[in-house]
């Protein structure tokens, strides 16, 4: 949430700036601002809207100097207007501060502060924290990195933030705790500073990830520096990045979502890569490998995850109850947290999060850490603060997702579960051997599977053209069915903003089959496997209601085609691999519904991905 960038070096710094941030605005994209210093004078220009609006605002002359920062807002505390976006100044006008994350206890020090006679402009938690530094650089009389560093002693919550002041104009400070900062280190001796890598990857490959509690000090003449909080002294770790550029572009599609939805063959093949091996016959992840016998062991599983990871749990479950025959149970991270939950050392846990830096998957790990659980991480961004915490696990490989409607890192998340599944499942013996071999060269097909659903494009725009105008939808699926139909719901919520609910299918006739009647289109995962006769029954519940079914059947369905509305035909599949063929329908469906009905499909309102806010 919220995208961060700044820049210290001989460049112009605004062009970085404004460049970064438009590859930042997925992170949130209410309001963004700009601060730069340009020979001892910090100039500050922000405004509510899109990366768009201020480089409107700010006027084709841009702004001047060879240092700066931007910012781009998902707000949390006041509205998204003018004054409530960041960078946000100290009383003094000496200091400008971007933040992203929360001060929790912004309203004990705001209070101090105003007896002290700072006064505040700005509803935000992040205006109380600018004052601070500046409140205590002057009492204490220290310079601008030691002031952040005893300010952020007496802050509770979650940020990152990078601090200018224009007494030290060669400066950059910049710090974290429970939000991303990576550092970029640059030929020139410059400096850049983001929350992801994306706005860094086209000027230099080298950075440093920031570590919780660090505080970094860049100068143009002394480089980079850390301390922690405590005042000690940290050796940065650089390494290289491996992310491509050509991976932030949109690549000839109209939208990040779109590409994403069409890189899905490529990117759940990239997720079984080095670990599906056929010919072998075997499944190997390198990064549970040595702690493999505690999953084969487990007598639980928990999975942990926010939204569409909570989703590719619930696949999860399915699976490692089916074919590795160990119990699950899938929650979510926010609510875990905040019980009493029952959780120790003989349990597993699996944490997934697309950006690794979900701050209640985060707080949901530490809980389970501290009970002496096993976790394991299952994330997409490589270096991310999950993937650093829970040591052991396996990235998605499904690459930058920029969209904020996730796609291509479920089907990544699921093809991870999946491996995961298979190999607990053969070491366990719960699946034999020529289970094994049928279901991992099945697996292997799945690619090319997804890459056939995708040819169904053209059809499925022209039912998105007949159900546009709806008012909700219904998502029915069973059994594995059931977590998708969940999944396409949120899709179509998320970026058409059309009241969708996803059930499953037997329980439609407990209540929400009050709600169909003609206009109510009901999507319905009806694909041959287990519960296929029972789906069947369910969409004659609701045709006899004259609900429209848009059913996902598997090629050459007589039957359903016989009922429904409309039949999107995916590739015959064995029953743990449906989701990853159906839900691929069910993206573009609510694709191009939300372009239909003109909405912001990769910057949905409200949204913002990464969600590292409680
Ligand atoms: N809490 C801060 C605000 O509301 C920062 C939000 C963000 O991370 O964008 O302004």
């Amino acid at each position: 949430m919220c995208g961060i960038v700044a820049y210290l070096g001989d460049k112009d710094a605004y062009p970085i700036l404004i460049n970064g941030l438009r590859r930042l605005e997925y992170r949130g994209y209410d309001s963004s601002g700009v601060a730069m210093m340009d020979g001892g004078v910090l100039n500050i220009q922000k405004c509510q809207g899109k990366v768009s609006d201020l480089e409107a605002h700010v006027g084709s002359q841009g702004m001047k100097g060879t240092a700066g920062m931007g910012h781009t807002r998902w707000a949390t505390h006041g509205p998204p207007n003018d004054i409530n976006a960041h960078p946000h100044r100290s009383t003094s006008g000496d200091l400008a501060l971007i933040h992203n994350g929360i001060i929790e206890n912004y309203a004990a020090i705001k209070e101090e502060l105003m007896h002290r006679g700072h006064t505040f402009k700005s509803d935000t938690d992040t205006e109380v924290l600018v004052h601070l530094i500046d409140d205590i650089q002057r009492s204490e009389g220290v310079d601008i990195a030691e002031a952040v560093r005893l300010a952020l002693v007496s802050v509770v919550g979650a940020y990152a933030i990078v601090v200018m002041d224009r007494k030290e104009p060669d400066l950059l400070v910049a710090a974290r705790k429970s939000s991303p900062l990576v550092i970029g280190i640059g030929d020139h001796g410059d400096h850049f500073v983001a929350s992801d890598a994306t706005p860094i990857v086209e000027h230099t490959k080298n950075v440093v990830y920031l570590e919780d509690g660090e505080i970094a000090v860049m100068d143009r003449v002394n480089g980079l520096k850390v301390r922690n909080i405590k005042n000690q002294v940290k050796t940065p770790f650089i390494q290289e990045l491996e992310m491509h550029l050509e991976a932030l572009e949109k690549g000839g599609y109209d939208h990040f979502m779109l590409k994403e939805i069409h890189e899905q063959p490529r990117s759940i093949r990239d997720s079984m890569r080095g670990r599906l091996n056929v010919t072998k016959g075997e499944v190997v992840l390198g990064g549970i490998k040595d702690h493999e016998q505690k999953l084969v062991n487990a007598k639980r599983i928990l999975i942990l995850g926010c939204g569409t990871s909570w989703h590719a749990g619930l696949v999860g479950e399915y699976l490692f109850e089916e074919l590795a025959r160990i119990p699950v149970e899938v929650e979510y991270a926010s609510e875990f947290r905040y019980r009493n939950p029952i959780v120790g050392e003989d349990d597993v846990v699996i944490a997934i999060s697309q950006s690794g830096e979900t701050a209640d998957t985060m707080a949901a790990i530490e809980l389970a850490k501290s009970k002496g659980a096993t976790i394991f991480g299952i994330c997409n961004v490589v270096g991310s603060s999950i993937a650093r915490v829970t040591g052991a696990g396996s990235y998605t490989h499904a690459g930058p997702e920029i969209g904020v409607a996730s796609t291509k890192a479920f089907t990544a998340q699921v093809t991870v579960l999946t491996l995961m599944a298979l190999m607990i499942g053969q070491r366990k013996g719960t699946i034999n051997s020529s289970q094994f071999h049928r279901l991992i060269h099945e697996l292997d097909s799945i690619p090319d599977k997804v890459q056939q659903v995708l040819l169904k494009e053209p059809q499925i725009q022209y039912i998105a053209d007949i159900y546009k105008d709806a008012g909700n939808a219904l998502y029915l699926g069973r059994g594995y069915s059931f977590p998708v139909a969940l999944e396409g719901a949120l899709k179509l919520k998320e970026i058409s903003y059309i009241h969708a609910e996803g059930y499953p299918a037997a329980e439609m006739k407990h209540g929400p089959i009050a709600l169909i009647d003609e206009a109510m289109p009901v999507f319905v995962i009806a694909t041959k496997g287990a519960s296929y006769e029972k789906v069947v029954s369910n969409i004659q519940e609701v045709k006899a209601r004259k609900g429209k079914i848009i059913a996902i059947v598997t090629e050459g369905d007589q039957v359903v085609k016989g009922m429904a509305d409309h039949v999107i035909e995916i590739p015959d599949t064995l029953d743990p691999f449906v989701p990853l063929l159906s839900v691929v329908p069910l993206q573009l469906i609510s694709y191009h519904i939300a372009v239909m009905r003109g909405c912001n499909v990769d910057q949905p309102r409200n949204l913002a991905k990464s969600v590292t806010v409680e």
